[in-house]
């Protein structure tokens, strides 16, 4: 039996799951299509605020992935949803993001204005590549005259097919360090944009498919479902290891393909842990790993008994063993 048998519907994260900047991840085209093929319909989640869900889909399109606008569900979404409901029509709101951003707050019927001097009512902050200083200043006076703080998402980076870069959590935090307030945060690990992702697909038994701990899994037991980490994108083993309760994956893969094969499973005992053929074996506060780690598979089952034996609070130290592992995309 496959560990995607058990779901109706499989929601995606796309960075790092599906795509790393302009390019598709190796596999999940191929994933994404045999899902299809069972009748099941894909739902991309994300958290970048920058585009709009059309040129979302057109990107994922041209890729070649099955995907359609009402398919994709971003946090810009979700947070104009949220002001929209929360405020009058009219509400003055300062938008710091792109204008896709701008378009959405506005749509949800507030007023979008450029200055603090405008005296917003809120600030919606959104990821911006084109973001300045200057309009960073400028939300931090209007929350510091009482606007409510509103952000899409805070993920501290984001993977490209350059490498990782600074994601919104920097931009937020570079807000935060002129405010005494926390941001209302919309995108994973948060509930709303999760919940509207489970609403709009009217999933009973979603399992929601990403490469951050800290965002994808957290934000699915935010919401209570499944989930599944694979390690084509911002994480790897060690954020794997140092997950709280509320970060662990339900299962883990190399990539999108891996959902077709059987969960893995670990059995864990005093001295160590046993997945496929490999154990890894407590020693001190670290591991020692036995076994044929010559396969990327083997990798996997080495990272998930690891896992284990570290979420058990039997190794605190797992680097040694992560080491030897080639789980980088
Ligand atoms: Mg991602």
């Amino acid at each position: 039996m496959s560990f995607i048998d058990a779901y109706d519907v499989v929601m995606f994260d796309l960075d790092g799951v599906l795509y790393l900047g302009p390019d598709a991840v190796e596999g999940g085209v191929d994933g994404v299509d045999q899902l299809v093929r069972r009748g099941v319909r894909p739902t991309y989640v994300t958290n970048n605020a920058a585009r709009s869900t059309a040129a979302v889909a057109e990107h994922l399109a041209r890729l070649g992935y099955p995907a359609t606008e009402p398919d994709v569900i971003s946090s810009a979404q979700a947070a104009a949803a949220l002001v929209g409901e929360e405020y009058p029509p009219g509400t003055t709101a300062l938008v710091v993001g792109t204008q896709n951003l701008v378009d959405l707050v506005s749509q949800a019927g507030l007023t979008p204005v450029a200055s603090a001097d405008d005296e917003p009512v809120v600030v919606v902050q959104g990821y911006d590549p084109d973001m300045t200083w200057a309009r960073l200043e400028e939300a931090g006076f209007a929350i510091q005259r009482g606007a409510h703080w509103v952000a899409t998402n805070t993920d501290a980076t984001r993977p490209t097919n350059r490498g990782i870069v600074p994601g919104l959590g920097t931009m937020v935090a570079a807000v935060g360090v002129t405010v005494d307030v926390e941001p209302t945060v919309v995108g994973k690990p948060e509930r709303p944009l999760m919940a509207e992702a489970i609403r709009r697909t009217g999933a009973k038994n979603p399992v929601f498919v990403g490469d951050r701990i800290d965002t994808d899994i957290m934000g699915a037991h935010t919401v209570g479902i499944d989930s599944f980490f694979v390690f084509t994108g911002a994480h790897g083993v060690l954020d794997l290891c140092h997950a709280p309760d509320h970060g662990r994956p339900t299962a883990i893969g190399w990539n999108v393909l891996s959902l077709f094969e059987p969960a893995r499973v670990a059995e864990v005992d005093a001295e160590g842990a046993t997945c496929g053929g490999v154990r890894v074996v407590v020693a001190g506060s670290g591991a020692t790993v036995e076994g044929d780690l010559g396969t990327r598979e083997a990798q996997l089952d080495a990272a998930w008994a690891l896992a284990q034996l570290c979420w058990n609070g039997s190794v605190s130290d797992p680097v040694a063993v992560a080491a030897r592992l080639d789980l980088l995309p």
